[in-house]
């Protein structure tokens, strides 16, 4: 069996959408720590982005619940909590 592309295998999960956002940025703690950049590298479903005036865009919809944000953030910077019963990633295999 082939198993495709990263982006192949990320198109076969199902995301099932939590009534609010499960992670909130404080913009202000990530900008003065400088955290726009990091999360946008880190995180492997491109949920952060960083726009041109410095903010970042949270696209948490698309989350795997990996907890690598959480992981590396700077202290104060992210809000994270599993999405409610029921809602966030389904991973499938077929
Ligand atoms: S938990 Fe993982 S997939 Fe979700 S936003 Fe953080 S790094 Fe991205």
């Amino acid at each position: 069996m082939k198993l495709g592309t990263i982006t192949e295998r990320l198109a076969r999960d199902r995301y099932n959408l939590d009534d609010g956002p499960h992670i909130e940025i404080d913009q202000a703690a990530a900008r003065a720590a400088g955290a726009g950049p990091l999360l946008e590298r880190i995180c492997p479903a491109g949920v952060y982005s960083v726009g041109a005036d410095g903010a970042i865009s949270v696209q948490w919809a698309g989350c795997l619940e990996c907890g690598t944000c959480l992981a590396v953030a700077p202290p104060g910077v992210l809000s994270w909590r599993y999405p409610g019963s029921g809602a966030g990633v389904a991973y499938r295999q077929g």
